[in-house]
């Protein structure tokens, strides 16, 4: 996949490899000439042969050499440009011991592999960038409107709320909205990974980034471009790179008190080795030389990096958006998962069982005060509820509405003061609620201080959620814990059903909250703690855990942006796939830090004068050879 193909190129990496080709073109005719002898054979051989390589030298590496200046002008003159300017112009001022073997070629083909690796880098970073820039390719260019009778493309962010835009077979979807007249199937993959079309009709919400691919479809928006679904993805996208991973300080951290250290090492080498033991002044220049360039530590400068990034493009591809490296890292150690119930495991679209009221009381009556309550709350519940109920909303009389976090909602209605809600909502305000011998969710209803009845709701269990549980189990996650709000008997029939050992139900928010800072205080070793969500009332949770997961598609905004981690496909069986990916780029990054310290360790101590065996070119393949390998590796978090 990292076939080196001319096309793919940007502009300033074709400069660079033509200047390659002609320097590494140059470099061949005078290697050739120098083994035929000519130079030797010439009058102050030496000089041309200094002067012939000086010019592939140059024209290869003159940015190195400026970059080197540059940082010690600017006094931060430690990085890789300086260790190979010193190690290059050294193997040319060997000329100047006149008992040794000139070192001309190798200081010029030095300079040129390192470019072809540094080449190779930035082709390989820009490859990685532009496949996960292409999965993410999800902004929409237009929105197709009627003004005047007329279809018109805009620009997406000039359209309101509410207004309706028109969607045709090929086109991205370019807002959020709900169909309004239409029957297609939509293609979801560029969101959530998954490729079975989505089929869509009239009354179904749709979300922008997603391609219409069959039918025409008219749809009503329900957000501005700003808070589509589409510009959350991409700011998250475009945020992640800012969060770097430890293990990705610690490189750069590293970078800067090694190259210090190697260059005064490489003094040491070439002035202690003559005056202690004796060794000749150009063997012990030599050997620093090699040192010099087998040192350069750019193999994990770049190969770190780039893993991390093709472990975030290798999840988003399925759906999985992680926020940073630093979360890759942390997800890798994560044993312990907690998962909210509502909207997490199960789906959220609760369904009617059952209207229990007392024989004075209208069901109808009582759907409709439960429906007319809820119908400004996000909740799960509530959005059911609403969507249970037949008859018309009247919005104008719904006023003073409350929301009680972890226990349902007060409101206004036709002057009346409802409360839909739990158990608890009802005694704050001592009223007393009947047993139901019902298993499901229970809201009760009050009325003016009066119990009006209940309405028995019933989730549905995701499909993945057994399938979610067991692959963690198989990843090797210790503890599985079930937190919900929600009441004992439903808690107990779903974690049943899930083989969930352990589930705490009737939580109010805050217990969530000190539930997920046992799981931290309590964990042995270093095994991370996630917490997995969907609410509002989660986002506190998310950002306590080492690891916060929320659910994209169903999600709240707060949730969505509390997490580390967002799902866009809802399916919790992601979060085993998601820690595979975490694994395997820990994995290679951990590769790539022990092989390429343990070649330069070997190659910098076989340099060492009194054992002599590495040479110059030893040190080149050591180098760029561990780059190439390196980066080869981290392209594989990729797939
Ligand atoms: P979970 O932890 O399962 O996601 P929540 O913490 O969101 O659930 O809610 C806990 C309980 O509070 C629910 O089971 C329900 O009884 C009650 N509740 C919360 N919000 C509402 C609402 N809008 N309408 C009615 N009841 C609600
Ligand atoms: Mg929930």
């Amino acid at each position: 996949m990292v076939g080196l193909t001319f096309s793919a190129m940007n502009k300033k990496q074709k400069k660079k490899l033509k200047r390659i080709l002609v320097a590494l073109a140059l470099f061949a005719v005078f290697e050739v000439l120098e083994i035929a002898g000519v130079f030797d054979a010439l009058p102050y051989g030496v000089w041309v042969e200094f002067a012939a390589f000086l010019v592939p030298y140059l024209i290869a590496g003159h940015d190195v050499l400026a970059k080197a200046w540059h940082g010690i002008v600017h006094r931060q003159p430690f990085d890789e440009n300086l260790l190979m300017s010193i190690a290059t112009i050294g193997a040319f001022a060997l000329v100047f011991f006149p008992e040794t073997e000139p070192h001309m070629a190798e200081g010029a083909a030095v300079m040129l592999f390192y470019q072809v690796g540094t080449l190779f880098e930035s082709y390989a970073v820009g490859k990685t960038r532009k496949s996960i820039a292409d999965m993410m390719d999800i902004a929409p260019e237009f929105a197709n409107v009627m003004r005047d009778g007329e279809l018109v493309q805009v620009d997406p962010y000039d359209v309101a709320v509410g207004d309706e835009i028109v969607c045709k077979p090929g086109e991205r979807v370019p807002l959020d909205g709900v169909v309004v007249s239409g029957k297609s199937q939509l293609d979801t993959s560029a969101l959530t990974g998954e490729s079975v079309p989505r089929v869509v009709e009239e009354g179904v919400q749709v979300t922008s980034g997603c391609v219409n691919t069959t039918g025409k479809l008219v749809i009503r928006t329900t957000s501005v471009y700003e808070q589509s679904t589409v510009q959350r993805i991409l700011e998250l996208v475009e945020n992640a790179s800012e969060k770097k991973a430890r293990t990705e300080n610690f490189i750069s951290r590293f970078a800067r008190v090694y190259t210090p250290i190697v260059v005064g090492l490489a003094v040491l080498i070439a002035v202690a080795s003559p005056l202690l033991f004796g060794f000749s002044w150009s063997l012990s220049v030599q050997s620093a030389l090699i040192f010099l360039v087998v040192s350069c530590p750019c193999a994990l400068v770049i190969s770190v990096p780039l893993s991390f990034f093709g472990g975030i493009g290798a999840a988003s591809r399925k759906g999985i958006l992680v926020k940073g490296s630093s979360y890759l890292e942390t997800l890798a150690t994560v044993d312990t998962v907690a998962f909210d119930k509502t909207g997490t495991l199960t789906n959220g679209t609760f369904g009617v069982v059952a209207i229990h009221a007392p024989g004075s009381v209208d069901r109808d009556l009582l759907l409709s005060y439960a429906a007319h309550a809820e119908a400004y709350s996000d909740h799960p519940i509530a959005v059911s509820v609403v969507e249970s109920y037949s008859g018309e909303l009247d919005r104008a009389a719904i006023e003073e509405v409350e929301e009680r976090s972890g226990k349902g909602v007060a409101a206004r209605v036709n002057a009346h003061r409802v409360l839909v809600g739990n158990a608890a909502l009802m005694g704050e305000a001592d009223i007393d609620v009947p047993d139901c011998h019902l298993v499901g969710t229970i809201l009760h209803v009050a009325v003016d201080g009066e119990y009006y009845g209940h309405i028995v709701i019933a989730d549905m269990m995701k499909e993945n959620a057994k399938e979610a549980v067991d692959a963690l189990r198989d990843v090797g996650v210790r503890e599985i814990v079930m937190l919900t709000g929600d009441r004992e008997e439903v808690a107990a029939a779903v974690a049943g059903e899930l083989g969930i050992a352990e589930y705490r139900a009737q939580l109010m928010p805050q217990d969530k909250m000190t539930c997920v800072e046992e799981l931290l205080e309590h964990r042995d070793g270093r095994g991370g703690v996630a917490f997995v969500g969907d609410g509002i009332n989660d986002a506190p949770v998310l950002m306590r855990a080492d690891v916060g997961i929320a659910m994209g598609a169903m999600g709240s905004d707060a949730a969505i942006e509390a997490a580390d981690i967002v799902l866009m496909n809802d399916n919790p069986a992601s979060i085993a796939r998601a820690m595979g990916i975490a694994r395997k780029t820990m994995r290679i990054v951990r590769q790539n830090i022990v092989f390429a310290l343990a070649v330069k360790i070997v190659i910098m101590i076989l340099a060492l004068p009194m054992i002599g065996i590495s040479t110059m070119w030893l040190a080149v393949f050591g180098d760029v050879g561990v780059s190439v390998l390196a980066i080869l590796n981290a392209m594989r978090c990729l797939r």
